[in-house]
């Protein structure tokens, strides 16, 4: 069952003890102990072959549908309906027949995806708004205990591409009422969940609103180990950092966030900056579905928290180099089931990995692609679009923001019906309050709105040109 490398890299790591006076073996602390619990597992379950995954995948998903048939009233029907019974294991055959959800199903049927018991251990079971990767926001709820996995991934990540947490780390990220300036801020730890487990050298956070230009310097003066960063800001970025020459000394590897990674600028990172990007898939409805082999620049599903499959137009798994939807189950929510979930992006299927690791392989991910918003004066930031709360002003259930010049912005919406005035007037308001700024912005309703070359999608696109940037900072001067 366990293949070629069953050796752990984490009981190398720095752990941290909660209990003074004693260091080694470290007793960490209550925050600690189920992260690092999830994490042990993890780590040791990579090396697991195919079939085992599989087979440690088709248990959980057996439970999921078990409590599911019986608690929740959509999947009561639904299984039903497909007899579904839980003293018979799951088999492939019955798994292929369970229809796939699209996010439009779970727009419309949320209330009857909620469990009708939940257990106190799920508490606080909480909402979580997503506008996703297609522009289409859903509500869906979550477990307190999915932070707990989310945490453990994400620190996982760092483990097996062999980071060293004594060094420093840099983010530029959204940091919320921070208060965060262009200096941002410097922390003597990397923060939760990293250093709640090691001893972790200092960190620094940047605000990836900030101007470009502000960015390119502040991560020279930082010189970190590690940095995490949204690749629309990367690509903005990486000029910027060329026309000054910067070489990032002790740059091991910058981490990739958020959105789709073009391709192309792995290699212009190997050549400008001599490091690999580190990039991983994630959403917020499930958390971590992929992260990328420490060897290669393609990914492995994790199948531990839940289950994904890349599925061609006749729902059969594509072959490896086949493009087909993601679908996707979370294996740990079985008060708010997303079984077998579209989540609206495609993947190019991969063969086994050389690795060694047993987790199932995608070459690339086709996910949401962002361009930065220029404001009235030609500086640019990263956006916050404000999309995922649309919702809740009007029937909306794909929106797009495409920005023609630094004055303009266009807000295409799809909707459930025409909308009143009042609406569009609050969600302009709502979109320019997010992005910061106001512009000549106009609603226009759409029957449809497609995906870009590639199967990206674009939430916020720009079509700013260079030219009108810099005659938009002459008039500002
Ligand atoms: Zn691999």
């Amino acid at each position: 069952m366990v293949s070629a490398r069953p050796q752990s890299q984490i009981n190398s790591l720095p752990f941290k003890s909660a209990i003074p006076g004693v260091v080694f073996p470290a007793l960490p602390g209550p925050k600690a102990l189920p992260i690092m619990a999830v994490l042990y597992q993890l780590e040791r379950n990579q090396w697991l072959d195919a079939a085992a995954h599989r087979s440690r995948s088709f248990g959980q998903l057996h439970s999921l549908l078990s409590i599911a048939a019986k608690k929740v009233h959509y999947y009561h029907i639904l299984l039903g309906r497909l007899g579904f019974d839980p003293n018979v294991p799951l088999s492939e055959e019955f798994w292929a027949q369970i229809p796939i959800m699209t996010r439009g199903t779970l727009q419309d049927e949320k209330q009857r995806l909620l469990s009708t018991d939940i257990p106190q251990e799920y508490q606080p079971f909480t909402k979580v708004n997503s506008s996703g990767s297609t522009g289409m926001p859903v509500e869906v709820y979550q477990p307190s205990y999915k932070r707990t996995f989310f945490s453990a991934t994400n620190l996982l990540e760092d483990v097996i591409h062999g980071a060293d947490f004594s060094k420093k780390s840099a983010s530029i990220r959204i940091f919320k009422g921070m208060g965060l300036t262009s200096e941002g801020k410097d922390l003597p730890h990397w923060g939760a969940p990293a250093s709640d487990l090691f001893h972790t050298g200092p960190s620094a956070l940047l605000d990836a609103r900030q101007d470009p230009d502000v960015q390119a310097d502040w991560v020279i003066r930082q010189n970190p180990a590690y940095l995490q960063i949204f690749p629309s800001n990367l690509v903005a970025l990486l000029p910027l950092l060329r026309e000054r020459g910067a070489k990032l000394s002790n740059l091991h590897y910058i981490r990739s966030v958020g959105e789709q990674l073009p391709s192309y600028i792995r290699e212009e990172v190997r050549d400008l900056l001599g490091v690999k990007i580190v990039d991983a898939y994630s959403s917020q409805e499930v958390g971590f579905m992929a992260i990328q082999c420490p060897e290669h620049d393609h990914y492995h599903l994790l199948q531990d928290a839940c289950f994904t499959e890349i599925l061609n137009d006749e729902n059969k798994p594509c072959a490896p180099g086949e493009i087909g939807r993601v679908v996707v189950t979370d294996l740990l929510n079985p008060a708010f089931p997303l079984i077998r979930y579209d989540i609206g992006d495609y993947a190019e299927a991969g063969a086994p990995c050389d690795c060694g690791r047993g987790w199932p392989v995608v070459n690339r991910i086709m996910g949401r692609v962002r361009n930065l918003v220029t404001f009235p004066d030609g500086s640019r930031q990263w956006p916050m679009t404000g999309g995922a709360h649309f919702a809740k002003i009007a029937p909306v259930r794909q929106h797009q923001m495409i920005q023609e010049t630094p004055m303009a912005l266009r807000i295409l919406l799809v909707s459930e019906r025409p909308l009143t005035d009042d609406e569009k007037a609050e969600i302009v308001a709502r979109a320019h309050q997010h992005l910061g700024s106001k512009f000549d912005t106009s609603i226009e309703e759409v029957g449809e709105i497609s995906r870009g070359e590639n199967g990206k999608f674009e939430d916020f696109r720009s079509n700013v040109t260079p030219e009108m940037i810099a005659a938009a900072r002459r008039q500002y001067a």
